[in-house]
């Protein structure tokens, strides 16, 4: 059976991680709009300067070039069998614009999992995180601007989805693998 699913929660939450783990059990393909817009930057070319014209200020991108990114993405034949989007919708324009692609193809969205960890601990993740990876969005003032866009434009969305009836609210703080056992109940247990 298809699932599509969307992770939602604050930059530093554990998306990433745990979307790909989750959507690798579902037999889904993970779909990140951040890795595509640093692969696009990575490759110079113009989706992705544009991108990292925003990105690198912790700014989104505009939603026009988002939304037709993510609508060609779900066209491709591996998200017949559904597919978990991470980091899209990210504001309310883009839920719409999400609905609008699923609803051409009479599809909707099985469940919006939201991963919950705390303001303190997602900062201090993505400063760790720098040292790593050396993502130029993950810079402390950098990475305080983009924790401002998610509470005004991203958070709202869990009342969206909650008022869905499709909203699961997990614990993002602790074990891997532990976490990732709860999505995948709380999905198994919303598709049944
Ligand atoms: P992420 O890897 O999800 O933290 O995304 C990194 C950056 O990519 C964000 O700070 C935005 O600049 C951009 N981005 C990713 N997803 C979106 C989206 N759905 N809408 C607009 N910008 C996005």
């Amino acid at each position: 059976m298809a699932v599509r699913l969307i992770i939602l929660g604050a930059p530093g939450a554990g998306k990433g991680t745990q979307g790909s783990l989750l959507a690798q059990r579902l037999n889904i393909p993970a779909i990140s709009t951040g890795d595509i817009f640093r692969a696009h930057a990575k490759a110079q070319d113009e989706l992705g300067k544009l991108a990292a014209s925003y990105s690198d200020r912790g700014e989104l991108v505009p939603d026009e070039v988002t939304n037709s990114m993510v609508e060609d993405r779900l066209a491709q034949p591996d998200c017949l069998n559904g597919f978990l989007l991470d980091g899209y919708p990210r504001n309310a324009g883009q839920v719409e614009a999400l609905d609008a692609m699923l609803a051409a193809h009479s599809h909707k969205l099985d469940c919006a999992l939201t991963l919950d960890v705390d303001k303190e601990t997602v900062i201090a993740r993505l400063l760790e995180r720098a040292k790593i990876e050396g993502r130029l969005d993950d810079t402390e003032d950098v990475i305080r601007h983009r924790m401002d866009v998610y509470e005004q434009s991203t958070a709202p969305l869990i009342d969206i989805y909650t008022q869905r009836g499709i909203i699961v609210h997990i614990n993002g703080v602790g074990d891997i693998k532990d976490i990732n056992d709860a999505l995948f109940d709380a999905v198994t247990r919303a598709v049944k």
